[in-house]
Protein backbone atom coordinates (compact mmCIF):
# COMPACT_ATOMS: atom_id res chain seq x y z
CA UNK A 1 0.00 0.00 0.00
CA UNK A 2 1.32 3.71 -0.98
CA UNK A 3 1.35 6.04 1.96
CA UNK A 4 -1.12 9.25 0.19
CA UNK A 5 1.89 11.56 2.07
CA UNK A 6 5.66 11.46 2.52
CA UNK A 7 7.89 13.43 4.40
CA UNK A 8 8.67 15.33 0.81
CA UNK A 9 5.57 17.16 1.37
CA UNK A 10 6.94 18.61 4.49
CA UNK A 11 8.57 21.69 2.39
CA UNK A 12 4.92 22.16 0.39
CA UNK A 13 2.14 22.25 3.74
CA UNK A 14 4.22 23.48 6.87
CA UNK A 15 5.54 26.33 7.78
CA UNK A 16 9.66 25.81 7.67
CA UNK A 17 9.95 26.41 11.60
CA UNK A 18 11.15 22.29 11.67
CA UNK A 19 13.93 20.13 9.81
CA UNK A 20 12.42 16.81 10.24
CA UNK A 21 14.54 13.63 10.00
CA UNK A 22 13.96 11.83 6.99
CA UNK A 23 11.89 9.02 8.21
CA UNK A 24 7.77 9.35 8.57
CA UNK A 25 6.76 7.45 11.98
CA UNK A 26 3.53 5.62 11.87
CA UNK A 27 3.22 3.39 14.65
CA UNK A 28 4.97 3.25 18.09
CA UNK A 29 4.66 0.15 20.68
CA UNK A 30 6.70 0.03 24.22
CA UNK A 31 10.09 1.84 22.90
CA UNK A 32 9.99 0.62 19.60
CA UNK A 33 8.50 3.11 16.28
CA UNK A 34 7.83 2.03 12.95
CA UNK A 35 8.57 4.33 9.79
CA UNK A 36 6.05 4.22 6.82
CA UNK A 37 8.56 1.62 5.28
CA UNK A 38 8.05 -0.81 8.22
CA UNK A 39 12.18 -0.02 9.66
CA UNK A 40 12.00 -0.08 13.16
CA UNK A 41 13.55 2.77 15.38
CA UNK A 42 14.56 2.12 19.28
CA UNK A 43 13.35 5.34 20.74
CA UNK A 44 16.16 6.94 22.99
CA UNK A 45 14.40 10.22 22.16
CA UNK A 46 11.29 9.65 23.83
CA UNK A 47 9.71 12.53 21.79
CA UNK A 48 11.61 15.15 23.94
CA UNK A 49 10.74 13.54 27.75
CA UNK A 50 7.01 13.08 26.80
CA UNK A 51 6.65 9.60 26.16
CA UNK A 52 7.76 8.86 29.61
CA UNK A 53 6.10 5.56 29.41
CA UNK A 54 6.79 4.65 26.10
CA UNK A 55 3.96 4.37 23.38
CA UNK A 56 1.06 2.29 23.34
CA UNK A 57 0.85 1.89 26.74
CA UNK A 58 -2.51 -0.53 27.13
CA UNK A 59 -2.87 1.35 30.63
CA UNK A 60 -3.42 4.68 28.78
CA UNK A 61 -4.91 3.36 25.77
CA UNK A 62 -7.45 2.38 28.17
CA UNK A 63 -7.61 5.81 30.37
CA UNK A 64 -7.82 7.83 26.63
CA UNK A 65 -10.74 5.39 25.14
CA UNK A 66 -13.09 4.68 28.51
CA UNK A 67 -12.53 9.48 28.67
CA UNK A 68 -13.09 9.10 25.35
CA UNK A 69 -16.65 7.28 25.64
CA UNK A 70 -17.63 9.49 28.15
CA UNK A 71 -17.21 13.01 27.75
CA UNK A 72 -14.31 14.73 26.24
CA UNK A 73 -14.69 18.35 26.84
CA UNK A 74 -17.36 21.14 28.85
CA UNK A 75 -14.65 24.47 29.41
CA UNK A 76 -13.39 25.45 32.79
CA UNK A 77 -17.31 26.42 33.38
CA UNK A 78 -17.69 23.28 34.99
CA UNK A 79 -14.99 21.26 36.83
CA UNK A 80 -14.75 17.41 35.85
CA UNK A 81 -13.81 14.37 37.59
CA UNK A 82 -10.43 13.40 35.94
CA UNK A 83 -8.78 17.13 36.52
CA UNK A 84 -9.93 16.99 39.99
CA UNK A 85 -8.46 13.46 40.03
CA UNK A 86 -5.27 14.11 38.38
CA UNK A 87 -4.58 17.41 40.51
CA UNK A 88 -6.02 15.47 43.70
CA UNK A 89 -2.61 13.40 42.84
CA UNK A 90 -0.11 16.09 42.29
CA UNK A 91 -1.08 18.10 45.59
CA UNK A 92 -0.66 14.67 47.28
CA UNK A 93 2.57 14.11 46.22
CA UNK A 94 3.98 17.25 45.97
CA UNK A 95 4.79 20.56 47.80
CA UNK A 96 1.74 21.98 46.34
CA UNK A 97 -1.72 23.21 47.70
CA UNK A 98 -3.67 23.97 44.22
CA UNK A 99 -3.00 23.43 40.27
CA UNK A 100 -3.76 25.01 37.34
CA UNK A 101 -3.92 23.14 34.38
CA UNK A 102 -2.83 24.25 30.78
CA UNK A 103 -1.90 22.91 28.12
CA UNK A 104 1.79 23.18 27.55
CA UNK A 105 5.00 23.72 28.76
CA UNK A 106 5.16 27.44 27.90
CA UNK A 107 1.42 28.09 28.84
CA UNK A 108 2.20 26.77 32.53
CA UNK A 109 5.43 29.11 32.77
CA UNK A 110 3.44 31.78 31.54
CA UNK A 111 0.93 31.44 33.95
CA UNK A 112 3.57 31.05 36.46
CA UNK A 113 5.03 34.19 35.79
CA UNK A 114 1.81 36.11 35.61
CA UNK A 115 1.29 34.33 39.09
CA UNK A 116 4.31 36.00 40.47
CA UNK A 117 3.72 39.09 39.16
CA UNK A 118 0.44 39.50 40.48
CA UNK A 119 1.24 38.13 43.79
CA UNK A 120 4.22 41.07 44.11
CA UNK A 121 1.51 43.50 42.69
CA UNK A 122 -1.29 42.61 45.02
CA UNK A 123 0.97 42.42 48.18
CA UNK A 124 3.66 45.34 47.57
CA UNK A 125 3.09 47.58 44.57
CA UNK A 126 4.06 48.00 41.14
CA UNK A 127 7.71 48.38 41.61
CA UNK A 128 8.26 44.81 42.86
CA UNK A 129 7.65 43.15 39.53
CA UNK A 130 11.47 42.11 38.05
CA UNK A 131 12.51 38.55 37.30
CA UNK A 132 15.69 36.67 37.16
CA UNK A 133 16.35 33.94 35.58
CA UNK A 134 19.56 32.20 34.20
CA UNK A 135 21.60 32.19 30.81
CA UNK A 136 21.21 28.88 29.04
CA UNK A 137 17.86 28.01 30.59
CA UNK A 138 14.44 27.52 28.51
CA UNK A 139 10.99 28.31 29.55
CA UNK A 140 8.79 28.39 26.25
CA UNK A 141 8.13 29.53 22.81
CA UNK A 142 5.54 32.26 23.95
CA UNK A 143 6.97 36.22 24.04
CA UNK A 144 6.82 36.53 27.61
CA UNK A 145 9.03 32.65 28.10
CA UNK A 146 11.21 33.42 25.44
CA UNK A 147 12.47 37.05 27.05
CA UNK A 148 12.71 35.20 30.56
CA UNK A 149 14.93 31.73 29.25
CA UNK A 150 18.49 32.98 28.96
CA UNK A 151 18.76 31.80 24.98
CA UNK A 152 19.04 35.18 22.80
CA UNK A 153 18.43 32.94 20.14
CA UNK A 154 14.81 32.56 20.87
CA UNK A 155 13.76 36.23 21.60
CA UNK A 156 15.60 38.59 19.62
CA UNK A 157 13.65 39.73 16.32
CA UNK A 158 10.35 39.52 17.65
CA UNK A 159 10.30 43.62 18.85
CA UNK A 160 9.85 45.03 22.58
CA UNK A 161 10.25 42.15 24.93
CA UNK A 162 8.83 41.92 28.11
CA UNK A 163 10.87 44.24 30.62
CA UNK A 164 12.32 43.85 34.26
CA UNK A 165 14.06 40.35 33.68
CA UNK A 166 17.49 39.60 34.17
CA UNK A 167 19.81 36.38 33.90
CA UNK A 168 22.13 35.35 36.56
CA UNK A 169 24.72 32.44 35.60
CA UNK A 170 23.57 29.08 36.62
CA UNK A 171 25.00 27.56 39.42
CA UNK A 172 26.48 30.86 40.56
CA UNK A 173 25.33 32.16 43.52
CA UNK A 174 26.87 35.29 43.45
CA UNK A 175 25.67 36.37 40.38
CA UNK A 176 22.19 36.10 41.82
CA UNK A 177 22.58 37.97 44.81
CA UNK A 178 24.39 40.93 42.69
CA UNK A 179 20.73 40.87 40.78
CA UNK A 180 18.35 40.39 43.41
CA UNK A 181 16.62 43.41 45.49
CA UNK A 182 13.31 44.34 46.94
CA UNK A 183 12.61 44.83 43.44
CA UNK A 184 12.67 40.98 42.74
CA UNK A 185 9.01 39.15 42.39
CA UNK A 186 10.84 36.10 41.10
CA UNK A 187 13.05 33.68 40.52
CA UNK A 188 13.15 31.19 37.95
CA UNK A 189 14.98 28.47 37.44
CA UNK A 190 15.44 24.56 35.77
CA UNK A 191 16.53 22.87 38.60
CA UNK A 192 18.31 20.56 36.32
CA UNK A 193 19.11 22.60 33.34
CA UNK A 194 17.33 20.75 30.23
CA UNK A 195 17.60 22.12 26.70
CA UNK A 196 20.62 23.86 27.46
CA UNK A 197 22.51 20.58 28.07
CA UNK A 198 21.31 18.59 31.20
CA UNK A 199 23.23 20.36 33.74
CA UNK A 200 21.87 19.28 37.76
CA UNK A 201 21.90 22.67 39.89
CA UNK A 202 23.88 22.00 42.73
CA UNK A 203 22.54 21.57 46.16
CA UNK A 204 24.33 24.59 47.59
CA UNK A 205 23.18 26.22 44.70
CA UNK A 206 19.45 25.51 44.43
CA UNK A 207 19.45 25.61 48.51
CA UNK A 208 21.02 29.48 48.03
CA UNK A 209 18.53 30.09 45.61
CA UNK A 210 15.67 29.32 48.57
CA UNK A 211 17.40 31.73 51.34
CA UNK A 212 17.83 34.67 48.38
CA UNK A 213 14.49 34.40 47.17
CA UNK A 214 13.47 34.53 51.23
CA UNK A 215 15.42 37.30 52.15
CA UNK A 216 13.72 39.60 49.38
CA UNK A 217 10.41 38.75 49.83
CA UNK A 218 10.80 36.90 45.98
CA UNK A 219 8.82 33.70 44.96
CA UNK A 220 10.97 30.73 43.56
CA UNK A 221 9.54 29.27 40.44
CA UNK A 222 11.06 25.76 39.30
CA UNK A 223 10.38 25.05 35.79
CA UNK A 224 10.40 21.25 36.29
CA UNK A 225 8.57 21.21 32.54
CA UNK A 226 11.29 18.59 31.62
CA UNK A 227 12.63 17.59 35.18
CA UNK A 228 9.27 16.06 36.15
CA UNK A 229 7.29 12.92 36.74
CA UNK A 230 10.06 10.62 37.11
CA UNK A 231 12.45 11.89 34.74
CA UNK A 232 15.33 11.92 37.25
CA UNK A 233 14.16 9.30 39.29
CA UNK A 234 12.30 11.39 42.09
CA UNK A 235 8.55 12.50 40.72
CA UNK A 236 10.01 15.72 40.45
CA UNK A 237 13.25 16.69 40.61
CA UNK A 238 13.18 19.31 43.68
CA UNK A 239 13.19 16.62 46.01
CA UNK A 240 16.09 15.74 46.06
CA UNK A 241 17.25 19.07 47.18
CA UNK A 242 15.20 19.56 50.59
CA UNK A 243 13.70 22.03 49.90
CA UNK A 244 10.28 23.08 47.82
CA UNK A 245 9.78 26.10 45.35
CA UNK A 246 6.66 28.49 45.74
CA UNK A 247 5.36 27.74 42.24
CA UNK A 248 6.22 24.59 39.90
CA UNK A 249 5.27 24.01 36.52
CA UNK A 250 4.89 20.83 34.91
CA UNK A 251 4.17 19.08 31.76
CA UNK A 252 5.89 17.11 28.75
CA UNK A 253 5.56 13.61 30.43
CA UNK A 254 2.74 14.11 32.29
CA UNK A 255 0.76 13.58 29.52
CA UNK A 256 2.74 10.48 28.36
CA UNK A 257 2.21 11.98 25.16
CA UNK A 258 -1.13 13.91 25.34
CA UNK A 259 -0.88 17.52 25.22
CA UNK A 260 -1.32 19.14 29.08
CA UNK A 261 0.95 21.40 31.39
CA UNK A 262 0.39 22.34 35.17
CA UNK A 263 1.24 25.07 37.72
CA UNK A 264 1.29 24.33 41.14
CA UNK A 265 1.14 26.05 44.10
CA UNK A 266 0.71 26.86 47.89
CA UNK A 267 -3.43 27.70 49.12
CA UNK A 268 -2.04 31.08 50.00
CA UNK A 269 -0.56 32.16 46.74
CA UNK A 270 -3.26 30.43 44.51
CA UNK A 271 -6.04 33.05 46.08
CA UNK A 272 -4.43 35.69 44.00
CA UNK A 273 -5.70 34.04 40.78
CA UNK A 274 -9.35 35.08 42.13
CA UNK A 275 -11.85 33.81 39.52
CA UNK A 276 -11.62 35.84 36.16
CA UNK A 277 -7.59 36.82 36.76
CA UNK A 278 -6.66 34.47 34.77
CA UNK A 279 -7.52 31.12 32.41
CA UNK A 280 -7.78 29.39 29.49
CA UNK A 281 -10.10 27.53 27.04
CA UNK A 282 -8.72 23.94 26.94
CA UNK A 283 -6.79 23.15 30.26
CA UNK A 284 -7.95 20.52 32.39
CA UNK A 285 -9.77 19.54 29.31
CA UNK A 286 -11.09 15.88 30.66
CA UNK A 287 -9.62 13.85 27.95
CA UNK A 288 -6.14 15.18 28.57
CA UNK A 289 -6.49 14.49 32.32
CA UNK A 290 -7.69 11.24 32.73
CA UNK A 291 -4.76 10.27 30.83
CA UNK A 292 -2.29 12.46 32.60
CA UNK A 293 -3.83 10.73 36.26
CA UNK A 294 -3.19 7.59 34.50
CA UNK A 295 0.49 8.50 34.05
CA UNK A 296 0.84 10.03 37.25
CA UNK A 297 -0.84 6.49 39.03
CA UNK A 298 1.95 4.58 37.30
CA UNK A 299 5.38 6.44 37.59
CA UNK A 300 4.43 7.45 41.19
CA UNK A 301 5.37 4.36 42.54
CA UNK A 302 8.54 2.63 44.16
CA UNK A 303 8.80 0.28 41.12
CA UNK A 304 9.27 2.79 38.19
CA UNK A 305 10.67 5.70 40.07
CA UNK A 306 13.33 3.17 41.39
CA UNK A 307 13.79 1.49 38.07
CA UNK A 308 14.96 4.70 36.71
CA UNK A 309 18.10 4.69 38.29
CA UNK A 310 18.46 1.38 37.57
CA UNK A 311 18.11 1.63 33.68
CA UNK A 312 19.85 5.51 33.40
CA UNK A 313 23.09 2.91 35.14
CA UNK A 314 22.50 0.26 32.47
CA UNK A 315 22.31 2.94 29.80
CA UNK A 316 25.44 5.07 31.71
CA UNK A 317 27.63 2.28 31.31
CA UNK A 318 27.23 1.71 27.56
CA UNK A 319 27.80 5.00 27.18
CA UNK A 320 31.18 5.13 29.31
CA UNK A 321 31.65 1.73 27.12
CA UNK A 322 31.06 3.52 23.61
CA UNK A 323 33.07 6.60 24.74
CA UNK A 324 36.34 4.38 25.43
CA UNK A 325 36.24 2.91 22.11
CA UNK A 326 35.44 6.40 20.04
CA UNK A 327 37.13 9.26 22.35
CA UNK A 328 35.07 11.71 20.69
CA UNK A 329 32.84 12.72 23.38
CA UNK A 330 34.21 14.72 26.75
CA UNK A 331 31.47 13.84 29.24
CA UNK A 332 28.40 12.16 29.87
CA UNK A 333 25.86 14.22 32.11
CA UNK A 334 23.15 12.44 33.34
CA UNK A 335 20.37 12.85 35.88
CA UNK A 336 18.13 9.52 36.21
CA UNK A 337 17.16 8.61 32.41
CA UNK A 338 18.22 11.99 31.24
CA UNK A 339 21.73 12.37 29.46
CA UNK A 340 23.46 14.77 28.07
CA UNK A 341 26.48 13.12 26.28
CA UNK A 342 29.10 16.28 25.40
CA UNK A 343 31.16 16.37 22.19
CA UNK A 344 35.20 17.30 22.49
CA UNK A 345 35.66 20.90 20.82
CA UNK A 346 37.49 19.70 18.19
CA UNK A 347 33.94 17.92 17.31
CA UNK A 348 31.86 21.26 17.89
CA UNK A 349 29.19 21.85 15.89
CA UNK A 350 28.58 17.63 15.04
CA UNK A 351 26.28 16.68 17.37
CA UNK A 352 23.61 17.03 14.12
CA UNK A 353 25.91 14.71 12.78
CA UNK A 354 25.34 12.01 15.29
CA UNK A 355 21.85 12.37 15.32
CA UNK A 356 21.69 12.06 11.43
CA UNK A 357 23.86 9.08 11.51
CA UNK A 358 21.63 7.42 14.34
CA UNK A 359 18.32 7.45 12.21
CA UNK A 360 20.46 5.86 9.59
CA UNK A 361 21.18 3.03 12.32
CA UNK A 362 17.57 2.83 13.71
CA UNK A 363 18.04 5.13 16.89
CA UNK A 364 15.82 8.37 17.68
CA UNK A 365 18.25 10.58 19.65
CA UNK A 366 17.94 14.08 20.42
CA UNK A 367 19.84 17.19 20.69
CA UNK A 368 20.66 19.86 23.29
CA UNK A 369 22.44 22.61 21.54
CA UNK A 370 24.91 21.82 18.58
CA UNK A 371 27.38 19.78 20.95
CA UNK A 372 25.53 17.97 22.89
CA UNK A 373 23.44 14.45 22.11
CA UNK A 374 20.33 14.45 24.50
CA UNK A 375 18.67 11.29 25.54
CA UNK A 376 15.16 11.24 27.22
CA UNK A 377 13.90 7.57 27.04
CA UNK A 378 10.71 5.96 28.10
CA UNK A 379 10.78 5.73 32.13
CA UNK A 380 9.85 1.72 31.64
CA UNK A 381 12.29 1.38 28.82
CA UNK A 382 13.44 -2.69 29.07
CA UNK A 383 16.52 -3.88 29.05
CA UNK A 384 16.58 -5.88 25.50
CA UNK A 385 15.25 -2.29 24.17
CA UNK A 386 17.87 -0.58 25.76
CA UNK A 387 20.92 -2.41 24.87
CA UNK A 388 19.49 -2.45 20.93
CA UNK A 389 19.47 1.02 21.49
CA UNK A 390 22.96 1.00 22.57
CA UNK A 391 24.53 -0.96 19.74
CA UNK A 392 22.92 1.15 16.82
CA UNK A 393 24.26 4.06 18.88
CA UNK A 394 27.47 2.72 18.87
CA UNK A 395 27.41 1.97 14.92
CA UNK A 396 26.43 5.61 14.94
CA UNK A 397 29.30 7.02 16.75
CA UNK A 398 31.56 4.69 14.60
CA UNK A 399 30.38 6.03 11.40
CA UNK A 400 31.18 9.40 11.89
CA UNK A 401 33.78 9.18 14.34
CA UNK A 402 35.90 6.10 12.66
CA UNK A 403 39.05 4.96 14.69
C1 LIG B 1 10.02 22.01 26.75
C2 LIG B 1 10.19 22.99 27.84
C3 LIG B 1 9.33 24.11 27.97
C4 LIG B 1 8.27 24.43 26.94
O1 LIG B 1 7.27 23.46 26.89
P1 LIG B 1 6.25 23.48 25.64
O2 LIG B 1 5.29 22.37 25.97
O3 LIG B 1 7.07 23.22 24.41
O4 LIG B 1 5.62 24.81 25.60
C5 LIG B 1 9.51 24.92 29.06
N1 LIG B 1 10.46 24.69 29.97
C6 LIG B 1 11.29 23.64 29.88
C7 LIG B 1 12.31 23.42 30.94
C8 LIG B 1 11.19 22.76 28.80
O5 LIG B 1 12.04 21.74 28.70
Amino acid sequence: MTAQFSRADFERVMVPAYAPQAFLPVRGQGSRVWDQEGRDYIDFGGGIAVTSLGHAHPALIAALTEQANKLWHVSNIYTNEPALRLADHLVRSTFAERVFFANSGAEANEAALKLARRVAHDRFGEDKHEIISFKGSFHGRTLFTVSVGGQAKYSSGFGPRPAGISHASFNDLDSVAKLISKKTCAVMVEPVIGEGGIIPGTPEFIQGLRELTRANDALLVFDEVQSGVGRTGKLYAYQQYGIAPDILTTAKGLGGGIPIGAMLTTAELAKHFSVGVHGTTFGGNPLACAVGARVLEIIDTPEVLGGVTVRAERIARGIAAIAERYPAFEELRYSGLWFGWQLKSEHAGRAKDVMAAATREGLMVLLAGPDVIRMAPSLIISDAEIDEGLARLERAVASVFPV
